[in-house]
C-alpha cells in the first residue's frame, strides 16, 4: 500500500511544488540502511518526502471540487442515515469515527494521541529515531519543523502536556544538535490506529453498498494512493 505512495508522491514533489510536498534528505538514527522498508522506492536512498498538511489538504481539495465533486459537512450517528442520498456507493471514512458509528462499531479501531511541536529553526533534514525513544523532526524548509514522536494509545486529552513537550524538546536538540527559537506551538491530535491493519472491504449494510476505507493510524498519507484505489476497485 505504501510502496505506491512514494511514487506518487514522487510525481506531486516534481509537477505540483504547490502542493506542498517536497523531497528531503533522511537521516534514520541508529537503522542500518536495509532495514529501511522504503529503501530502493526512492530514486535517493538517502532522500524521503515531506508534506504540509495544512496546505497539501486544501490544493488535494480543490482539484477534487474543480473535478466537480461537492463537500458537505454533517456529523452522523450511523451509515444508514445516509441511505436516501442517491448514491451507488458510500465510503466510509470516517477514521476513529468507526468506533462510535452504531452500524459500524468497529471494536479494533484504537485512539492514539500525538503531541508535535512546531518551532521556528532553519534545521533542513529530516531526523528519525525508532524504537523506545522514538523521535522525529521534520523540517518544512519554511524556517519551521514539527518535532514528535509521542504515541499514547487509548489516551485523548487535548491540553498540552508540558513533560512531554520538555522531553521531545529537548530530545531533539540532543539527537540532531538542533538550533531552534524558544518559542513553540503545541498540536494536539488522536491518530486513527487498528492493529489488525487498515480497513479497505466491501460491506452490504442494508440496502446500502458501503465500502470501509479507515484505520491507517500514523500513516494516512502514505496509505492515501492505495486506500483510494481499492475503493476504487471494491466499488
Ligand atoms: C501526531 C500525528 C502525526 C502524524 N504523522 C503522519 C505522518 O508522518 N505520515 C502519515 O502518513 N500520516 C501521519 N499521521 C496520520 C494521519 O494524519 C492520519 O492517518 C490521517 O489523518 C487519517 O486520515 P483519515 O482520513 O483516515 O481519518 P481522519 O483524518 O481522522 O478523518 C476522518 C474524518 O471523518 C469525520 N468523522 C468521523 N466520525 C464522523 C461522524 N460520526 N459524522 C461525521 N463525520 C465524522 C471526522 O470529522 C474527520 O473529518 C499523523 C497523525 C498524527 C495525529
Amino acid at each position: 500500500m505504501q510502496a505506491e505512495a512514494f511514487a506518487y508522491l514522487w510525481s506531486i514533489a516534481h509537477n505540483n511544488p504547490e502542493s506542498s510536498v517536497i523531497e528531503m534528505v533522511d537521516i534514520q538514527d541508529e537503522t542500518p540502511l536495509e532495514k529501511i522498508w522504503y529503501r530502493g522506492l526512492m530514486p535517493d536512498v538517502n532522500k524521503s518526502l515531506v508534506l504540509n498538511p495544512h496546505v497539501f489538504l486544501l490544493w488535494l481539495r480543490k482539484n477534487i471540487e474543480d473535478s466537480g465533486v461537492k463537500f458537505v459537512r454533517r456529523e452522523i450517528n450511523s451509515l444508514s442515515e445516509l441511505r436516501d442520498e442517491g448514491h451507488d456507493v458510500l465510503v466510509n471514512a470516517t477514521g476513529f469515527g468507526s468506533k462510535f458509528l452504531h452500524d459500524v462499531a468497529d471494536n479494533d479501531v484504537q485512539l492514539i494521541r500525538g503531541q508535535t511541536h512546531l518551532v521556528k529553526t532553519d534545521h533542513n533534514k529530516i531526523f528519525m529515531r525508532h524504537g523506545q525513544d522514538y523521535t522525529y523532526i521534520i523540517p518544512r524548509l519554511d524556517g519551521t519543523a514539527i518535532l514528535g514522536g509521542i504515541k499514547q494509545v487509548g489516551e485523548t486529552y487535548t491540553h498540552v502536556d508540558e513533560e512531554i513537550k520538555k522531553d521531545v524538546r529537548s530530545a531533539s536538540q540532543i539527537l540532531a544538535r538542533m538550533q531552534m527559537t524558544t518559542k513553540s506551538s503545541v498540536i494536539t491530535l488522536i491518530r486513527p490506529g487498528r492493529p489488525s491493519g487498515v480497513r479497505v472491504e466491501f460491506e452490504q449494510l442494508g440496502d446500502q453498498k458501503v465500502v470501509h476505507a479507515y484505520g491507517t493510524g500514523g500513516g494516512g498519507y502514505v496509505f492515501q494512493l492505495r486506500r483510494g484505489k481499492g475503493c476504487c476497485e471494491l466499488g
